[in-house]
């Protein structure tokens, strides 16, 4: 993949303001690839018991976001379109080759999801994106940072890098890791991200029987709802992989994503960074995994890069003007570039 100006092709393209509930029109929408192994290593995730440290993430200071008025970045790098090493077919998206079958030490869920004070009925105040008046992404850059797979250990540390900015962003948790760190999950949510749910325990959707499928979310909501007083408005297949039954018995909006970060791949952060920034148009659903350290290391960088060319950081159902649709993502940059 090269690598070259990161910065990039915004100079060619004039800034076009993101029609949240248009802009992922059926053509796009339905034009089926799958990325990569996305999530593959997902339920590594919480293994490591201790929890992180409370991040506060509150008292950060505040950097105020570039106007968002539209502004090119300098840069000129026509460089070609990121190829996300996808193949553009249109079939039911199925990642296969899941790397790195890790041995997740949590193997059963640990019932002792430690009763922080909110163990029930917490007392979290959402934010509402209403209530904290969101950004109109139909009239200023906006993109949505979507980190998959935790929480984790390193999560704790993302949520101060957010804050920092000021950046709210959307997580797809894995229901026994939400168990083991439900403290993350309720500071999540005080900040005003967004859940989602990705699972209990990250299987392929595709190959589980109706039942199965429904526990998985079922068990999912429950933990976070336990955390933190919510429930999950939308869900992302573990490897993005679903088909027409799976999302009947979702029944919720299937978010998948636009700008593939392949941070499980590449555990460098400057790689995650030049992934994640080179390629982003308004509008765009970015993902990661916030269960690898390096991933959250390269936020910062991410952060400084997207506002610096005027971008907001808003969660999945801020981009979509508060409803998602039934299906959200795009297919291939190629595609979209040449649509
Ligand atoms: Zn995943």
């Amino acid at each position: 993949m090269g690598v070259t100006g990161e910065s990039t092709k915004n100079a060619a393209r004039p800034y076009r303001p993101v029609r949240a509930g248009t802009r992922w029109n059926p053509a796009r929408v339905l034009a089926v690839t799958v990325l990569t192994a996305a999530c593959a290593t997902g339920q590594g995730a919480g293994s490591a018991g201790s929890g992180p440290p409370g991040g506060t993430g509150s008292l950060a200071a505040p950097v105020a976001h570039a106007a968002p008025a539209a502004r090119p970045s300098p840069s000129p790098s026509p460089s070609p379109p990121p190829g996300t090493g996808s193949p553009a077919s249109g079939a039911p998206s199925r990642q296969a080759s899941a790397p790195s079958a890790q041995p997740t030490a949590s193997a059963q869920a640990p019932a002792s999801a430690q009763p922080t004070a909110s163990a029930q009925a917490p007392t979290v105040r959402p934010r509402t994106p209403a209530a904290q008046g969101s950004p109109d992404c139909r009239r200023v850059m906006c993109v949505a940072l979507t980190f998959d797979d935790g929480p984790g250990r390193h999560t704790g540390t993302l949520l101060r890098h957010l804050a920092e900015y000021r950046a709210r962003a959307t997580f797809y948790v894995v229901g026994r890791n939400v168990a083991e760190h439900p403290g993350a999950v309720r500071r999540m949510v005080e900040a005003g991200h967004e859940i989602g749910n990705h699972t209990w325990s990250h299987p392929d959707l595709t190959r589980l029987p109706a039942a199965a499928i429904r526990t998985q979310l079922a068990r999912t909501d429950r933990a976070v709802e336990k955390a933190a007083g919510v429930t999950p408005a939308t869900v992302r297949p573990p490897y993005g992989a679903h088909d027409a039954a799976v999302r009947r018995r979702i029944g919720r909006p299937v978010v998948l994503w636009s700008v593939d970060t392949e941070d499980w791949r590449h555990r460098d952060r400057s790689a995650v960074a030049r992934r994640a920034v080179r390629a982003v148009d308004p509008g765009d659903v970015i993902l990661f995994h916030d269960i690898h350290p390096t991933t959250v290391k390269a936020i910062p960088q991410v952060l400084k890069r997207l506002s610096a060319r005027g971008y907001r950081f808003v969660t999945v159902t801020e981009l979509f003007g508060g409803k998602p649709p039934r299906l959200a993502y795009r297919g291939p940059r190629r595609d979209r570039r040449a649509g």
